[in-house]
């Protein structure tokens, strides 16, 4: 391959400049002792918000608190100690903080911050280019990566952190509607748009429904809330108390079902010395990937079909306020649930129908005036809206990981071909490596990853 003029070269090029995106530029920053040349591609004019950190609301929380999200796994304090030089939130003292849920927005101010001075410390250049990759052509020693601009690029090594792409409502008439009657709840300023006296309906019940319930209150929706999902669970909350004393380390020799029945002894022996059911979770959480990988094929198929929906709600919790807020919209009425498959959306006159199942039967039409597909992550490869991940497999320079989900890599991260192969200069992170590690959404695999990722791309 040879460069040709328009075809510009990287030592490194980061696909996607979200969070994961930004930690491995960070990273790379942070390690280089030359002047290596870093391209970080993003779409956005922001770098470091991606999906969860573009809200710029105040009741947007983070799900952690704060002194679990450092950035970097070698300073774990690195977060609080922003958020204290930054005065982020006046007056609230070190150990408050670290025991706080704080606007999420924070944390894209955070990571831009850190990047800012790693630049200025760095003998590496960083060129951060305000577009999406289109196509990607692994080869040794250099891959082509063409963006939607049509410019070329060269590179020697490449990290893929695409992040995350949303469900599409799963029914018909869901791309018929007027723009403004489906909004998705990403869309963090639209949502809110929609306040009013209107009823609305939210499909989904989990952190995103979560997200939009709260912004329509916080715009001072009077309208019904109806929430429409096929199990109805809320996400749960975090507790405070003492932490579970048991070993996790003997539950991943059993297999999933004596596994469950384990895990359900623990919280009830934690529980009876008043413990709370979350520490329990909390003792497994750094063995998440551990859990996955232990299991084999067919138990991680039950996991999927039968049990993952419970785990979710267990372990992705909310913080305690925004759960009592959730509680007190459901307790006055205003907000619905309803357990059932939602079967069809139609425009009729200004009202949207929406028709729906529950295991009893069809449910009676809900009219409403907008509808909000808080349906979560596509973690399914072959759904993923995202041209180059689509590419990537049209191509064999990718397979879908196991059970179809994200991208199949390596145990060193690197995206395996369609034959199996380990690209030695593509390496993947964040929720395109769910089907193989199965932890790999949030910041604490994320920040172990990026550093990871960047010093393998040295
Ligand atoms: C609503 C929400 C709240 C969350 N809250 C927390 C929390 O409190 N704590 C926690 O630890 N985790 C949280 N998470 C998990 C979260 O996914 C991670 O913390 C993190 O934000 C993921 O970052 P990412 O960069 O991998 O993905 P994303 O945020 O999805 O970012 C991916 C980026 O890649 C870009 N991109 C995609 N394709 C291309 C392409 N082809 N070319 C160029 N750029 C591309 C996109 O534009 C996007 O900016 C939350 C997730 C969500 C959805």
């Amino acid at each position: 391959m040879t460069a040709s003029d328009s075809t510009r070269q990287a030592g490194l090029a980061i696909i996607g400049g979200g969070a994961a995106g930004t930690l491995v530029a960070l990273n790379a920053l942070r390690n280089a002792t030359t002047g290596m040349q870093i391209a970080l591609f993003e779409p956005a004019s922001t770098l470091a918000q991606g999906i969860a950190y573009a809200t710029p609301w105040p009741e947007h929380l983070l799900n952690v608190p704060a002194a679990k999200m450092s950035a970097l796994p070698d300073l774990p304090g690195d977060f609080l100690d922003y958020l204290l030089q930054a005065d982020a939130l006046p007056g609230v003292p070190r150990e408050v903080l670290a025991d706080t849920f704080v606007p999420r927005r924070h944390y894209a101010a955070y990571l831009q911050h850190r990047l800012d001075e790693a630049q200025a410390a760095s003998p590496a250049q960083l060129q951060v280019v305000h577009d999406a990759v289109v196509t990607l052509h692994p080869s040794e020693p250099l891959c082509e990566l063409r963006l939607a601009d049509g410019d070329t690029w060269q590179v020697r090594q490449v990290v893929l952190a695409c992040g995350n792409s949303m469900r599409p409502l799963p029914v018909p008439g869901a791309e018929a509607p007027p723009p403004g009657r489906v909004v998705d709840a990403w869309d963090y300023d639209g949502v809110r748009l929609l306040a009013g006296d209107d009823d609305l309906a939210i499909i989904g019940s989990g952190l995103s429904m979560a997200d939009s319930a709260l912004a329509l209150a916080a715009a001072g929706h009077r309208g019904r809330i109806h929430v429409l999902s096929r199990h109805a669970l809320l996400p749960l909350p975090h507790a405070h108390g003492a932490s579970a004393d048991f070993d996790p380390q003997p539950l991943l020799a059993l297999p999933l079902r004596a596994r469950l029945r384990a895990l359900r002894g623990h919280a009830r022996d934690a529980e009876a010395q008043g413990v709370p059911w979350q520490a329990v979770m909390d003792r497994l959480r750094p063995l998440g990937q551990a859990l996955w990988q232990g299991m084999d094929e067919a138990d991680q198929r039950r996991f999927l079909r039968h049990v993952v929906r419970y785990w979710d709600v267990h372990r992705h919790r909310i913080a305690e306020s925004v759960h009592a807020q959730l509680e007190t919209l459901e307790q006055s009425g205003q907000l619905q649930r309803h357990r059932a498959r939602l079967d069809a959306l139609l425009m009729q006159g200004n009202t949207l129908q929406l028709h729906a199942h529950s295991a009893r039967g069809g449910l009676a039409p809900l009219s409403v005036s907008a509808v909000i597909n808080a349906t979560g992550v596509e973690t399914r490869a072959l759904g993923m809206r995202n041209p180059l991940v689509q590419q990537l497999l049209a191509d064999d320079h990718a397979r879908p990981g196991p059970h179809g989900l994200g991208l199949d890599s390596d145990a060193s991260g690197h995206l395996r071909t369609a034959q199996g192969e380990p690209h030695p200069n593509v390496q993947v992170i964040g929720s395109l490596r769910i089907g193989t590690l199965w932890e790999s959404l949030a910041i604490p695999e994320l920040r172990v990853q990026a550093q990871a990722a960047a010093v393998n791309a040295q």
